[in-house]
């Protein structure tokens, strides 16, 4: 079970007809309009894009730190904390499939 699948809502549509309980299987699923999972599908789903924008910012930061560094155990640490995101988005890329926005 992935990050989403843990957070989902069980009875969010009692109403629209069409989804037939046929529960979102991620953040990018294809939902019928007026669904009652729509809202809160569009609100994790700008979230989750928060958070994968915001790693892509650290990451940026950290690379020009690392070409920066003034010495090796800073730039030993900057490389660490760098691997520390790759090792996150990969993750969601693998959970989610999509990560770029
Ligand atoms: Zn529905």
């Amino acid at each position: 079970m992935n990050e989403f699948q843990n957070e989902l809502p069980k009875e969010l549509c009692l109403k629209c007809g069409k989804c037939n309980g046929n529960l979102p299987k991620d953040f990018f699923a294809e939902i019928p309009d007026n669904c009652g999972y729509e809202g809160w599908l569009f609100l994790k789903r700008e979230e989750y894009k928060q958070k994968i924008r915001q790693l892509d910012e650290n990451a940026i930061l950290l690379n020009i730190k690392i070409k920066n560094a003034k010495s090796n155990t800073k730039r030993k640490k900057f490389e660490h904390a760098l691997r520390k995101i790759q090792e996150q988005l990969e993750k969601y890329e693998q959970d989610y499939g999509n990560i770029n926005f």
